[in-house]
């Protein structure tokens, strides 16, 4: 659910509209009543952190999406304020060689989505080796030509 706080409002008056009952807190005690102990309709009630129980037929539990981001962090990877490691665009951490997508990297991903940003990271990441291989070979042709460059050139080309 996007939209900030503004969004979250809009989304409640949409459900209520719905007559969807949204309980605030966490569904941590939820619980299953035959009918005849709950005083609604249904078989299924639930008992936020209040305490109150909430006869319904039906609970939708949204989760809360934790990175396992353990290998990343400890190779120095910064995550942001939800824990989740913090990369550009194309997946690019701020420790060198190191790169991430899909989930690990965004709890919204899905499947094809989480293909698509790992194919984009590769595609990166091959144009960074190449550009290190490059600068590497520049490096050795340069330090080749300066080795065999005599001290003092009597002529130039
Ligand atoms: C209940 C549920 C339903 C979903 N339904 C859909 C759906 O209908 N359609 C859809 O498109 N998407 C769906 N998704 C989302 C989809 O599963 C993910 O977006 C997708 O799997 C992300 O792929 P990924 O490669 O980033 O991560 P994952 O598929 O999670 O792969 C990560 C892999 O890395 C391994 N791993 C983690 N840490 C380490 C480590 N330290 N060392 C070695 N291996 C490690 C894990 O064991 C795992 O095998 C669903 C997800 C869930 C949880």
């Amino acid at each position: 659910m996007g939209g900030g706080p503004a969004g979250l409002s809009a989304a409640l008056v949409l459900l209520r509209a719905r007559r969807i009952l949204v309980a605030p807190g966490c569904a941590t005690n939820c619980q299953t009543f035959p009918a005849s102990e709950s005083d609604g309709d249904g078989t299924c009630c639930t008992a936020p952190a209040s305490g109150t129980l909430i006869p319904r037929t039906a609970v939708f539990v949204r989760p809360r999406f934790v990175p396992n981001a353990e290998l990343l962090t400890g190779l120095g990877c910064e995550v942001d304020e939800h824990g989740w490691v913090v990369h550009d665009p194309v997946g690019r951490t701020g420790v060198a060689g190191v790169w991430v997508a899909g989930n690990a990297a965004d709890p919204r991903a899905q499947v094809i989505s989480a293909a698509g940003e790992g194919s984009a990271a590769a595609i990166a990441l091959n144009a960074d080796l190449v550009d290190e291989d490059v600068k590497r070979a520049l490096a050795d042709h340069r330090a080749g030509h300066a080795a065999s460059a005599p001290a003092h050139p009597t002529s130039s080309i």
